[in-house]
Order: C-alpha cells, then structure tokens, then sequence
C-alpha cells in the first residue's frame, strides 16, 4: 500500500523539533516500525513527519553510578542498542533479555523505546518493563519540560497522556540496590507479539525479600502491575495456586483470535510464576 502524501522535516536539536511539533497535523517519527504501517493502512494520517532520527539531545545510554545512581537513555536509543549494551547486560539484565523478544533483529535495530513507549501496544515489552522497574520519562514541548512515570503516562492501548507537540526526551530507570528481576513471556511464534507476559521485580531488604511486583503485559489493555504475596508464596506447598489466585484477579483480560480471557489468565499465571522464579534465582547484587 502506498502512503498518503506528507512533508517531511528532519531537525538536528531539540528545540527546533519542538518548534516543528508545534505546528498542526505534525507527528514525531522515530524507527518508523509502527507508525509506517498505520500511515500505509491509512491508520494515520500526519500532515507532517518529524523525523527525530538526527536530534543529539535524544541519544545517549549510561548507568551512572554515581550521586544520581540511574540509567538514562535517550528515547531513540533502539531495541538492539539495548539487548547489545554491556553495561545493561551487566546491570539491567532483565531489559537486555526483554527486548530480545521484540520482533526481529531488523525491527530492533529501528525500534526505539521512546516510540515504543508513546506508541502504548498492550503487549509491548518496553512499556510493562519501564512500569515494572519505576522508569520515569522526560518530556519536552514549546511549552517546556516535564517529567513522568512510565506507570501513569501510558493510559489505555495506544493512549498515553503525551500532549500535542511533546516528546519524549529521555528514559530514567532508578538503580536500586539489592534489586532482581526476572521475565517471561508466551508467543504463537518467536517474534510475534505476546499474547501474555510477565516482569517480576523483587526488593531486598536484610535478608528478606520485603516487596515483590509483578507486571503483565498482553493480558489487559495496558501493563498491570500487581504485588505478589511473597510469604504466601514462601509458605505454599504448591505455588501454583497462588499464581492461578492472582491471575484470576485481573479483571479486563483482552479477547481476541487467539485466545478467551481464560486462555489469557492462564497464560498470565504460567509466565508470571516462570518470572518470579527466573528472578528468585538471580543473585543478590546492585543489578536488576
Ligand atoms: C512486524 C513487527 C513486529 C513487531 N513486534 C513487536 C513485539 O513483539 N513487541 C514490541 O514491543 N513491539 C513490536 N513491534 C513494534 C516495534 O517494537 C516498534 O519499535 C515500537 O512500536 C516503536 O516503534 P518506533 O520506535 O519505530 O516508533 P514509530 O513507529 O516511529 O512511532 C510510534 C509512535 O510513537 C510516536 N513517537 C515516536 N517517538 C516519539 C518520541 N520520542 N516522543 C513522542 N512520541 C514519539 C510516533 O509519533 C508514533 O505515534 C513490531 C513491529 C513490527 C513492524
């Protein structure tokens, strides 16, 4: 299919993308990897593409380790910097390992997380591990800047409360001490959208996990976080009940071709169990 007509800027700094947004009908473009494919399907029809591939202040990856105690990254970083990053691989584990189940290498090295992020899919990897790891972005406009977590920005499937014009600038993770993380998901086939997973997170406190989350994704219309009873989970004979128990708990489970919301809460039960379990057997450090 051929797209509708558009015009096309390429802005090489922040502010004057921000001017560029400002104007009616424009929307941003990052890898293209979602946007196009609406555009072709006549999903979207901008009036102009900001392509935000050229503006430095959105690039950039580090783990401070210093006062700040953070990973920054900025919102073109791509999925495939990700999964390559040594300093993720070494400390954010989980992420490296998440965004190895988006799509395929081709997608990866186009998709980005601050697109991923606007773009709010409910069974999008990136959204459900921001929310689950208490990432924050920063938000830039005409109007100034902002910031907000991932938890409150993404609003419902596709819908985020990003005004007209802004961007999303960068993307913080927060480097908690003696913090694991683990993930699961099922797919019909490698590469394919999930039809349920699950990001467990566990906070240690002494010797003792004090607080443990897990975060669904492809199971409701957007990313769920829920606490997990870990002394019940500690304490059960068969745990298996307890992750049936919570699952049954969510209570807008998606219908589609591939499955009822029993099928989905199944799922959600069986990758929510294997999360907490890849995240029980990690080691206790300063990485997650
Ligand atoms: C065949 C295929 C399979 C896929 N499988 C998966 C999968 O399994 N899991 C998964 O998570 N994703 C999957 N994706 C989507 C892919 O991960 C994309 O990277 C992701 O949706 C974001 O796309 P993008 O970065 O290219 O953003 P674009 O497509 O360029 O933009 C997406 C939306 O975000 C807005 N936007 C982009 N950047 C910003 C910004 N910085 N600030 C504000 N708004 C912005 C755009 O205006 C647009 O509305 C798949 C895509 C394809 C084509």
């Amino acid at each position: 299919m051929k797209f509708p007509p558009f015009a096309y800027e390429r802005p090489t700094r922040l502010d004057e993308a921000c001017e560029m947004l400002a104007v009616e009908g424009a929307r941003a473009l990052a890898g293209g990897q979602s946007l196009l494919p609406l555009m072709a399907l006549r999903l979207a029809r901008p009036a102009t593409l900001v392509d935000l591939a050229r503006v430095s202040e959105l690039t950039g990856l580090g783990v401070d380790d210093g006062g700040n105690r953070r990973l920054d990254m900025g919102a073109m970083t791509t999925h495939a910097q990700i999964e390559a990053d040594s300093s993720i691989r070494a400390r954010f584990p989980v992420l490296a390992k998440i965004v190895s189940h988006i799509a395929h290498p081709a997608i990866r090295h186009r998709g980005t997380v601050g697109g991923s992020i606007a773009h709010a899919d409910p069974a999008a990897e990136i959204p459900a591990a921001c929310i689950a790891l208490d990432a924050e972005v920063l938000i830039s406009s005409v109007k100034g800047t902002r910031s907000e977590p991932v938890e409150s920005l993404v609003a419902g499937p596709y819908q985020t409360t990003l005004r007209d014009g802004e961007i999303v600038t960068r993307v913080i993770f927060p480097l908690r001490a003696e913090r694991r993380a683990g993930m699961d998901e099922v797919a019909l086939r490698a590469g394919d959208f999930a039809l349920a997973g699950a990001v467990c997170v566990l906070d240690r406190a002494g010797r003792d996990d004090q607080r443990g989350t897990v975060t669904f994704f492809g199971v409701e219309p957007r990313p769920r976080r829920a606490e997990i009873d870990l002394e019940r989970v500690r304490t059960s004979a068969d745990d298996r009940t307890y992750w049936v128990e919570l699952a049954s708990r969510l209570d807008e489970v998606i219908e589609d071709v591939h499955g009822d919301p029993s099928f989905r809460r199944h799922l959600a039960a069986v990758t929510a169990r294997r999360a907490f379990a890849s995240a029980s057997t990690q080691q206790v450090g300063d990485f997650v």
